[in-house]
C-alpha cells in the first residue's frame, strides 16, 4: 500500500480507494481529521476533487467553513465541528463554469473515450493498433482522477490478459471500451450498459432516430 493510500485510511471494498457511501466519516491516522464520507485524498495528501462528487466536496467546504477556515482549499488538518450530514449549502442554479468533480470529469472523459472508439478504423493498421495502445497506457497513468486511473491500468492489467485492449479494428475496440466502462459501472453500482448497442449510442445514432 502506497504511502498515499494509507493517509487515506481506503474502505476495503469493491473500490478500494474510496471511503463507503454509508457509515461515520473517515478518522486519519494522526487522530487530527474527519474527513466527510466519499472524500478521496490526492497524493499529496490533499483532499482530491477530481476524485470525488460534487456532494462529498461541499460537504468537505461546510466542514471548513464551519471553523472559520478561509482557505478555498480544505485541507486535512481540518477538525470538523458539526456533522457532515446536516445543513448543506445552497447551490448555484448552473455550475457548468465551476472545476469538474469526479462525475463531470467521468461523463467527459467515456464521452471522448467512445467517440475515438467510433471513430477508429473499420480495420486498424499495425500502426493505428500500436498508436491506440501507447495513448490508452499514458491515458491510464495520467487520468486526473488517480483512484480512477489506478483501478483502470490495473483492470487493463488483468494477469489473464483478457482486459487487454482489443484494437483490430472500430467494433472490437468499441466493444472493448464498453466492458471497460461496465467495469466502472459495476464497481460503482450502476447499471450495466448492453455492448450490443454501443454503436447506436455513440456513432449511428439510435435506430428509432431521434438523434437524427
Ligand atoms: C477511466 C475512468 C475510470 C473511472 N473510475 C471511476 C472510479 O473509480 N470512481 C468514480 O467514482 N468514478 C469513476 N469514473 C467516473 C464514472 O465512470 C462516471 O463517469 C461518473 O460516475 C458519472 O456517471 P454517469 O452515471 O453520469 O454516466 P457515465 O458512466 O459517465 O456514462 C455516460 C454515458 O455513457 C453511456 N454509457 C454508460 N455505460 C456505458 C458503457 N458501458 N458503454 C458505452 N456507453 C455507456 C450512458 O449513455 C451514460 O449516460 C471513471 C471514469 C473514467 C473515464
Amino acid at each position: 500500500m502506497s504511502t498515499h493510500e494509507a493517509q487515506a485510511s481506503p474502505a476495503k471494498n469493491l473500490f478500494p480507494h474510496q471511503t463507503p457511501a454509508t457509515g461515520s466519516s473517515e478518522e486519519l491516522k494522526d487522530g487530527m481529521t474527519k474527513l466527510p464520507n466519499g472524500v478521496i485524498l490526492d497524493k499529496d495528501g490533499k483532499p482530491c476533487r477530481l476524485c470525488t462528487s460534487a456532494a462529498s466536496w461541499r460537504n468537505l467546504t461546510k466542514q471548513a467553513k464551519a471553523q472559520g477556515s478561509t482557505s478555498t482549499t480544505p485541507t486535512t488538518t481540518s477538525k470538523p465541528t458539526s456533522d457532515s450530514t446536516t445543513t448543506s449549502i445552497p447551490l448555484p442554479q448552473s455550475r457548468d463554469d465551476c472545476p469538474p468533480d469526479v462525475e463531470a470529469l467521468g461523463r467527459s472523459t467515456w464521452t471522448f473515450l467512445h467517440s475515438l472508439s467510433a471513430s477508429y478504423p473499420v480495420k486498424a493498421s499495425q500502426e493505428q493498433q500500436s498508436e491506440m495502445r501507447t495513448f490508452l497506457k499514458i491515458f491510464s497513468r495520467l487520468y486526473p482522477c488517480w483512484v480512477c486511473a489506478d483501478d483502470f491500468r490495473n483492470w487493463m492489467a488483468e494477469p489473464s490478459g483478457r482486459n487487454e485492449p482489443r484494437l483490430s479494428g472500430r467494433a472490437d475496440f468499441g466493444t472493448w471500451m464498453c466492458e471497460a466502462h461496465n467495469e466502472v459501472n459495476r464497481k460503482l453500482g450502476k447499471k450495466e450498459f448492453d455492448c450490443r448497442f454501443w454503436e447506436e449510442r455513440w456513432r449511428t445514432g439510435w435506430k428509432n432516430g431521434r438523434c437524427d
